[in-house]
């Protein structure tokens, strides 16, 4: 299943994990699952330990799909790790579908994470060096076993080992057979948080709106490099890697990724949108005669419409009308409604924009498939004049980090102008936030990754080898 209507960037996975003596566990999970459901629409799992044995369940689809009220009895236990993943075409998403489980010398393990290892190649050649078969393409199924073959005495010990040979982009659960492990990497590039469960118990997940659907207080987040233990001892925090200086945390979760309900680096993802908006009328100097009403593309623009509007004084109303279901269908349309393109998902207000001169507020541009066709749906309204205005800087190179923009040759910007852009898409006028325009609604200087934008990335790789945040299919 693909989202055939979306060009947005694609984050890879929602992960999570819960310790709750006495609580049925893979239903906390599947909850929890659901409000991470934003971040992986193609395959979701769960594996739960009940102290001696693990069970898993796995399998494409959304949360609701995967798992039923039969197959969620059959996971029983104190401890469960949950995980919701992209894939791309060409994976086999069955195969590639997480949680990875597998025994071990020192018992049952299971991998859930979020990111993406730039120097995969290289661990994977070690691997089958060494003889170990590998089954797929992922950089989990690397980690899976290179955790099974560690270096140490204790779980902790063999995840450290390995944390000094990953590098990149990784947020993971681990699960044991009585133990369930958060981890971030020491740049920070995903988010990872922890809270405790009103039961006693503890939880952790992607984003802290997750936690809160648990009921779970004293959120924080799992800083980078640190290992944190869910158990029955309460929860054990380590600094196993030294964080790296500068961090890099993914800038694109307060843009696009995240729940507009999630803190992500202390700071509440709705009100940095609405500061995006803000700071795009500021730097242009934009007020009230620019336009008659401002329109977001939904959801992420929502808030940034509302601080774009009370920074300039032009009415905010909704113009677009969003189907959230339909690009996330396994049945393929026909090729005549496929023509109808963005119009399939998105239906147009016409009362409100007819004769206006609208902005249309949307969170970036990558491949730029969307941009026309929903100027051209507001054309067709009645729109007097279409302004497009972009809450990031143009997207110029791809991630490497675990997030799939696709590849040079696939990004609008990488070797357009930004004039080149409003031409082919039909714009009256197309701006773009700028990188520090970005940073003051942010509300920060450095720790974040910009790579996207300025071609810099926060850790040296070889960009003809690495993989982008995607997995290529195994022949
Ligand atoms: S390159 Fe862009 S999407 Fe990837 S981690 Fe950096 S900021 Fe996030």
């Amino acid at each position: 299943m693909k989202d055939f209507l979306s060009e947005s960037p694609r984050e890879e996975c929602g992960i999570m994990g819960i310790f709750a003596p006495n609580e049925d566990v893979a239903r906390m999970a599947f909850f929890g699952l659901f409000a991470l459901q934003h971040r992986g629409q193609e395959a979701a799992g769960i594996a739960v330990s009940d102290g001696q044995s693990m069970s898993l369940h796995k399998d494409t689809g959304l949360v609701s799909n995967v798992f039923t009220a039969m197959n969620l009895s059959k996971l029983s236990g104190h401890y469960a790790i949950g995980h919701t993943r992209y894939s791309t075409t060409g994976s086999s998403s069955a195969r590639n579908a997480q949680p990875y489980m597998i025994e071990t010398m020192h018992g049952p393990l299971a991998l859930g994470h979020n990111g993406n290892l730039v120097n995969s190649s290289e661990l994977r050649d070690g691997l089958l060096r060494d003889g170990v078969g590998l089954s797929s393409s992922s950089d989990t199924e690397v980690m899976t076993m290179m955790l099974a073959r560690a270096n140490g005495e204790t779980w902790d010990d063999r995840i450290r080992d390995c944390m000094r040979k990953w590098k990149g982009a990784y947020s993971l659960v681990i699960l044991t057979r009585d133990c369930v492990y958060a981890i971030r990497d020491p740049w920070g590039f995903r988010p990872l948080s922890v809270g405790i469960l009103p039961s006693g118990g503890s939880a952790a997940a992607s984003e802290t709106g997750a936690l809160r659907t648990l009921g779970c207080e004293a959120i924080r987040e799992v800083k980078p490099g640190e290992i944190v233990t869910l158990s029955n001892k309460a929860l054990i925090v380590n600094q196993a890697l030294k964080p790296m200086s500068p961090l890099a945390l993914c800038v694109f979760e307060h843009i696009y990724f995240s729940r507009p309900d999630a803190v992500w680096d202390g700071r509440n993802v709705h009100h940095v949108r609405q500061r995006l908006g803000e700071e795009l009328a500021r730097e242009n100097g934009f007020g009230p005669g620019f336009a008659d009403v401002v329109i977001p593309v939904p959801d992420s623009s929502t808030p940034s419409a509302i601080g774009f509007s009370r920074a300039t004084g032009i009415p905010y109303n909704d113009g677009f009308i969003k189907n959230r279901y339909v690009g996330r269908t396994f049945i393929e349309p026909t090729d005549s409604l496929r023509k109808r393109g963005v119009a399939l998902k998105f239906n147009v207000i016409n009362e409100n924009v007819l004769n206006k001169r609208v902005v249309m507020i949307d969170d970036s541009i990558v491949r730029g498939n969307t941009t026309g066709p929903l100027i051209r749906l507001l054309r067709n309204a009645g729109a007097a004049e279409v302004h497009v205005v972009i809450t990031c800087p143009p997207i110029k190179h791809p991630c490497f980090m675990g997030v799939d923009m696709g590849v040079y040759d696939d990004l609008i910007a990488h070797k357009r102008s930004i004039e080149e852009i409003r031409q082919l898409s039909g714009a009256d006028s197309l701006y773009f936030l700028s990188l520090n325009g970005m940073m003051r609604a942010v509300g920060r200087k450095a720790g974040y990754c910009q790579a996207c934008f300025t071609g810099e990335y926060p850790i040296d790789l070889d960009i003809m080898n690495a993989k982008t945040g995607f997995e290529q299919s195994m022949k």
